[in-house]
């Protein structure tokens, strides 16, 4: 049967895009259909956005710490309409990159929403289109739990677009982009408070890491409850929100802001014209091949709810169009060792196995550990810390994991992620010369086992 197109891709976001673009230039007749903004979340509502607002936030600190190196800035002001205007500029700029790519690469680009109708079938604004394989990558989409006064809530699609900067402001979450956002309020001067249901933020993260990044929030002043729930949200008189909490306590905010997990964007998707199933958190369910339950349609990225990060959609992507259209090309994804950051006040950099993963999976570790004082801060006030840790396998001296609490942590810890790939031991590590001075040479110069 002869079908319009070879491959039909709902979603042009991170995953979508590679997808389609790789797709169509090895030979591939594509499609792609987008409802709302070209790059999807990670251009516009995600990682871009977001760093330009951490780096934003820094200036505060650098302001701060300029003094000590002889610099005087009298009276520094910061105006958040600037920079959402600036930060919306460079998001346009990006989505018509975005459109140029797709198009430049052969795409046929359809802006409306796409609805499944079949196995081999799609609708966009009423248009039937067929297609021998239809990929879904449509993303996912923040959560705010049902309590009573939800809707005065907002979650970080908002958050992006707010008017003026809250001068009081609830960040509710436990995730990195809770952690994130509470950075970025915090750095441009709103009274922050951080509210987790959970012991400890970042679960899953180092527990070393996830201690001192407690500590040095708390530094700067950040107010962090944890064991702690909102239960309800009510708007004052003045403006002003009320969040009742779970013992009782009230907390007075201009701004709740939820960073409480993302669901998958399955909104009339028409999934219930296929075959394709749901696993049990709701995600789409794929097999190792991005197969859904109907053989013709696969998925892939934050609907799949595996790894939900950019590059992790971009290599799922990768993966997909390989394997349909240059199958000699096709290699499979490795979900190990993924280098990951946060981009909170000071960053986490980690990649490869925290040091309670690496003893649940029954190794036996030596843990290295540094913390210090970063050069930059030495002729400054600031009393930050960083924190560097190796966990290293005991029997074959393979580093297992890589993390870092400090300045730049991101950059650092992808190069680390090529080693650890590589399969690199403490030896290699310690025979690697430093690169000094920086913080970086600490990797590979700890010599002496914590534990
Ligand atoms: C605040 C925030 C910060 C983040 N920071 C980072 C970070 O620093 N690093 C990182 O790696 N990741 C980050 N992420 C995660 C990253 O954005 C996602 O993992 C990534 O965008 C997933 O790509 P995707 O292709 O699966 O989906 P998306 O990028 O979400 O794209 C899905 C697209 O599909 C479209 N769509 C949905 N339904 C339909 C339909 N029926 N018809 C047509 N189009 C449809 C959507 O409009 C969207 O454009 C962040 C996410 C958030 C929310």
């Amino acid at each position: 049967m002869a079908y319009d197109f070879d491959l039909f891709v709902i979603g042009a976001g991170s995953g979508g895009v590679r997808a389609a673009r790789f797709a169509a230039g090895f030979g591939a007749k594509v499609a792609v259909a987008e409802s709302r903004y070209l790059g999807g979340t990670c251009v516009n509502v995600g990682c871009v956005p977001k760093k330009l607002l951490v780096y934003g936030a820094h200036f505060a600190d650098d302001f701060e710490q300029a003094s000590g190196f002889g610099w005087s800035l009298e009276d520094a002001q910061f105006d958040w309409g600037q920079l959402i205007a600036n930060k919306n500029r460079e998001i346009e700029r990006l989505n018509g990159i975005y459109r140029n790519l797709l198009l430049n690469s052969g795409v046929t680009l359809l802006e409306g929403h796409a609805r499944l109708t079949g196995a081999h079938e799609v609708e966009v604004d009423g248009q039937r289109y067929s297609a021998e394989h239809i990929l879904i990558a449509t993303g996912g989409w923040p959560q705010i739990p049902d309590i009573p006064g939800k809707e005065l809530a907002i979650s970080s699609n908002e958050a992006f677009y707010l008017k003026d900067l809250p001068k009081r402001v609830l960040v509710v979450g436990g995730g990195y982009i809770a952690v994130e956002f509470a950075g970025i309020f915090q750095g441009l001067g709103a009274k922050t408070s951080l509210l987790y249901r959970g012991d400890l933020f970042l679960r899953g993260f180092d527990g070393a890491v996830r201690e001192h990044l407690k500590d040095e929030l708390e530094k700067r002043g950040m107010d962090l409850q944890f064991n702690t729930e909102i239960r309800s949200i009510e708007k004052q008189a003045d403006g002003s929100l009320k969040a009742t909490l779970n013992d009782g306590r009230e907390l007075i905010a201009d701004c709740v802001f939820y960073a409480t997990g993302r669901r998958p964007m399955l909104d009339n998707l028409g999934l219930e014209n296929t075959g394709v199933e749901l696993d049990s958190r709701g995600f789409i369910r794929v097999d190792e091949l991005f197969q859904t339950t109907d053989p013709w349609i696969l998925a892939i990225g934050d609907v799949i709810g595996r790894v939900q990060l950019t590059p992790v959609a971009l290599a799922e992507g990768m993966a997909v169009v390989r394997r349909l259209f240059k199958p000699e090309q096709y290699r499979k994804v490795d979900y190990q060792n993924i280098p990951t950051a946060v981009f909170s006040q000071p960053p986490i950099g980690t990649v490869g196995l925290s040091e309670e993963q690496a003893r649940e999976q029954g190794y036996e570790v030596s843990i290295f550990e540094s913390r210090f004082r970063p050069m930059k801060l030495t002729l400054t006030e600031c009393q930050e810390r960083t924190l560097m840790k190796l966990v290293v396998d005991a029997k074959t001296d393979r580093v297992l994991g890589c993390h870092m609490v400090g300045p730049e942590a991101g950059e650092i810890i992808q190069g680390l992620g090529i080693a650890l790939k590589a399969g690199a031991t403490k030896q290699q590590f310690d025979e690697t010369i430093g690169v000094h001075p920086t913080a970086a040479e600490e990797f590979v110069t700890m010599r002496t086992s914590v534990r």
